[in-house]
Parts: C-alpha cells; sequence; structure tokens
C-alpha cells in the first residue's frame, strides 16, 4: 500500500485541523499560520490536500456561488489521521523517556536536571537533594 509521508508540521496540523470539521482550503491555510505562529503559502497546502484527495482520504465537495472546495476527511482519511496520531505521540513519548531518569535513591522519575552527586567516581542521579544525601548516608554504612 502507498504510504504518504507526513514530514512536516503544517502537514500534520492540517489533518488534524480536517479531523476536527471539514474545511475550506483559505479556511485551512488562515489557521494553519494562526496555529503554527508563521506564513503558510498555498504552495505547502494545496499540493498536500490534492495528494491526499487522490490517496481516498479527503473528499472534495464544492460550495457557494464562487466554487469554494470544501475538504473533508474520509472515514478512511480518519483512520489514516488516528495512525499518523499514534506514530506521533510514540515518537514523543520516546522524546521525553530519553530525558527521564530516575532517582538512584527512591526510583522516582526525574524530567529534567536532576541532582547528580559522584560516588567513587560514579554519577549517580536524583530527584532532590534529601534524597542525595540519604544515599550518600545509606552507602558509607553498607
Ligand atoms: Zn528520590
Amino acid at each position: 500500500m502507498e504510504k504518504l509521508k507526513i514530514t512536516t508540521l503544517s502537514r500534520l496540523h492540517t489533518l488534524v485541523l480536517l479531523s476536527s470539521s471539514s474545511r475550506h482550503g483559505y479556511e485551512l491555510i488562515k489557521e494553519l499560520e494562526h496555529g503554527l505562529g508563521k506564513k503558510v503559502s498555498s504552495g505547502e497546502v494545496y499540493p498536500f490536500l490534492k495528494e491526499l484527495k487522490r490517496l481516498g482520504y479527503v473528499s472534495v465537495e464544492s460550495t457557494g456561488e464562487r466554487d469554494m472546495k470544501t475538504y473533508k476527511l474520509t472515514i478512511k482519511g480518519k483512520k489514516f489521521v488516528e495512525d499518523v496520531l499514534n506514530n506521533v505521540s510514540t515518537v514523543i513519548e520516546s522524546m521525553i523517556a530519553s530525558k527521564v531518569t530516575s532517582c538512584a535513591h527512591c526510583s522516582c522519575k526525574v524530567y529534567g536536571k536532576s541532582h547528580v552527586k559522584k560516588i567513587k567516581e560514579k554519577e549517580f542521579h536524583f530527584c532532590c537533594k534529601y534524597c542525595a544525601e540519604a544515599f550518600g548516608f545509606g552507602d558509607c554504612h553498607v
């Protein structure tokens, strides 16, 4: 099966917007600009929408006198977005996990900066200075 690659944040954001409700192309661009905080060109968005349509992930309806197109996720498209979001959360979880250490004393999880204490040339990480002290103290009496 052909796989559509979601390689940019604006693509991901487009899918998330479409999964909440159907939208006109220009609405999508405006909301993307708002969400991403930068200029988004139609040359970025429309080829992607076209690709989504080709793969059967969106249906396109023309509405109004100016023949504006409304893009709507199909059932197949919704399933695709679900898969993409599952993958994204797995990536984000592993990114967070790589920043998490466990306290050597109480083994609670520490995100970001931990208390480091060197014991016999080995670095130990702790959630707080009290754990660091308690651990060192225990070590002396073993
Ligand atoms: Zn601790």
